[in-house]
């Protein structure tokens, strides 16, 4: 028996697609939860203090995903949802995906998805979240006016803070420590994401598209044709 990896809420209604993810997170050690709708996930969350939610976006009652979403941002209290959320979806369409990212969820899924591919993402948030909280102590990287504090995760510009998905971070804070650096959009993904990440490149750009809008014009990421972005 492997220890406890700790515990995963699954907020999904379709019995057939909890089970499978429940199964494979399981069998990673995990502790797998399940709810079939909004509030009872988010009843879950507040009493078993999970270290990652799956959630469903098209979920039956009055909370929907994104309505959940908002509710950890709201229990979070720091613009960010109060545990990291992976958002399962069948929507495979961009102004869904960018909207769960902009509500702070880490990772996006589509259905059909590989149950393979979602507990190696699952993995992959709770590395990066654990990253955070244990890097020694990270330099504050510093580009024009934006201030990249990769210790307490928190960037501002000209002294204002900007709240960034996990992502999103990670994402400026590499391409900060690569300053004047053209990285393709594979390097990004490989670096961001996680090497073993399978997805489409063009996540990246979504990605990049909620920083510029976020940073704002102090940001100086440019898009470099045929390869991908530099900063700097
Ligand atoms: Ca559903």
């Amino acid at each position: 028996m492997r220890t406890p990896s700790g515990t995963v809420v699954v907020i999904e209604d379709d019995p057939h697609i909890a089970d499978l993810v429940g199964l494979y997170l399981q069998r990673d050690g995990f502790r797998v939860l399940e709810a079939a709708d909004g509030s009872t996930g988010l009843a879950l969350i507040e009493r078993e203090r999970p270290v990652i939610v799956v959630l469903d976006i098209g979920l039956p009652g009055e909370l929907d995903g994104f309505d959940v979403c908002r509710r950890l941002v709201g229990a979070g209290g720091d613009g960010r949802p109060s545990v990291p959320v992976l958002v399962l979806s069948a929507r495979d369409d961009e102004v869904d995906r960018v909207l769960g990212l902009e509500l702070g969820a880490d990772d996006y899924v589509t259905k059909p998805f590989s149950p393979r591919e979602l507990v190696a993402r699952v993995r992959a948030i709770l590395r990066r979240s654990a990253a955070g909280r244990d890097a020694p102590h990270p330099p504050v990287l510093e580009v024009g006016a934006v201030a990249v504090d990769t210790a307490r995760r928190e960037v501002h510009v000209a002294g204002r803070p900007v709240v960034l998905t996990a992502r999103e971070f990670d994402l400026l804070a590499h391409l900060a420590a690569n300053v004047g650096l053209a990285l393709s959009r594979r390097q990004l993904l490989d670096a961001v994401w996680g090497a073993g990440w399978i997805g489409d490149e063009r996540t990246v750009d979504v990605h990049v598209r909620q920083l510029r809008k976020k940073v704002g014009a102090e940001l100086p990421l440019a898009t470099v044709w045929g390869v991908g972005y530099r900063l700097g």
